[in-house]
């Protein structure tokens, strides 16, 4: 049987919840499809899923851990009454409206929905080495903004060598007693102007030429088991926190080849929330390459919600 929606809202992150709480009270009784369980992650939820104190969200002064926020978000929503499913969104077509949601491989859609919020956010690449995932939130972080400042006094660990690795190797240096940049070439990626003020900074080092094999560690990070590319030799790398900074994806395998997206793969959003397919927008990390915070999102989300409500009234739908 095919569920109609004014408003479907694919993701739930801090932007497909906000956009729900928002929708929600504006009576449009969104259909939430939330993700499944991952691999990083035993419910869906976004990237927050996968933090533990969030101190930066305004409102909770003495900090929220990232499941809690999400709790509360989710709550939130359902208090109003939109409809959180815990599924995946298969397929969407976004070629005529109604738009058309497969949940599974049947013919018939599983959900038809007069608007879109795209919420799916963004991940992060990980180096796939041996202890990261384990240690992920226990000394491993992918947010030098988020994190920074538990690692005050520590010796860390930066990896990558492009804008992001450098950007947040300098503002880690606010918190920790050092900080090595290790990058598998022996030049960075990274624009000249932020290289130089790295160089200049005498708590950076840089670790050249250098491949990470394995984070170490067993319920905290104590070190990295690195090579020199070079050489091959190994050697380990006394270190109490490792941010990986080694770029992002955008979760935008559903809408391919139907909406603009930007050169690096983000999708293109005009003016708020607009793509440039009538009908669906776009919200959070999925659409942000820039700032990529719990409160940007949400506030993107709420900005999607009050497009696609406005949008709604003036299709007359
Ligand atoms: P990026 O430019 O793609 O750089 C990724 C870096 O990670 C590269 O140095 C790459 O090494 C390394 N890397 C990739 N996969 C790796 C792996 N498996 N193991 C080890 N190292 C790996 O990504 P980004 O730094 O996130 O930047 C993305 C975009 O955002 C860029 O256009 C950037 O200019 C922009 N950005 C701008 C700012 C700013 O202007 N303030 C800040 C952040 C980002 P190689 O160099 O060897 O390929």
């Amino acid at each position: 049987m095919t569920d109609h929606t004014r408003v479907l809202i694919v993701g739930s992150g801090p932007a497909g919840l906000t956009a729900a709480i928002y929708t929600a009270r504006a009576q449009l009784r969104p259909i939430v499809i939330e993700g499944e369980p991952s691999s990083t992650s035993d419910q869906p939820g976004g990237q927050l899923m996968l933090t533990t104190d969030i101190e930066n969200f305004p409102g909770f002064p003495e900090g929220i851990t990232g499941p809690e926020l999400m709790a509360n978000m989710r709550a939130q929503a359902e208090r109003f009454g939109a409809d959180l499913r815990v599924n995946k969104v298969q397929r969407l077509d976004a070629t005529e409206r109604p738009f058309r949601a497969w949940l599974s491989g049947d013919d018939e859609p599983s959900i038809t929905a007069d608007a879109v919020i795209l919420a799916t956010g963004a991940q992060s690449l990980m180096m796939n080495v041996p202890g990261e995932s384990r240690l992920l939130s226990h000394g491993l972080s992918t947010c030098a903004t988020c994190d920074g400042f538990f690692f005050r006094g520590h010796d860390i660990a930066v990896i990558g060598g492009g804008d992001s690795a450098i950007e947040e190797a300098t503002f880690l240096t606010r918190f920790a007693s050092t900080v090595t940049v290790v990058h598998r070439r022996d030049a960075l990626r990274a624009s000249k102007i932020m290289q130089e003020r790295a160089f200049a900074n005498d708590k950076i080092r840089f670790a050249w030429n250098t491949q990470v094999l394995e984070v170490l560690g067993d319920s905290k990070v104590s070190g990295l088991r690195v090579a020199d590319t070079v050489t091959g030799v190994e050697r380990i790398m006394d270190v109490t926190g490792v941010f990986v900074a080694i770029g992002h994806v955008p979760n935008t395998a559903l809408v391919h080849g139907q909406v603009d997206l930007h050169d690096n793969g983000y999708v293109r959003t005009g003016v708020g929330s607009f793509t440039n397919v009538d009908g669906l927008f776009a919200a959070g990390d999925v659409q942000d390459d820039q700032y990529r915070q719990a409160i940007t999102s949400a506030g993107s989300g709420c900005v999607a919600a009050i497009d696609a409500e406005r949008w709604l009234e003036a299709q007359g739908a």
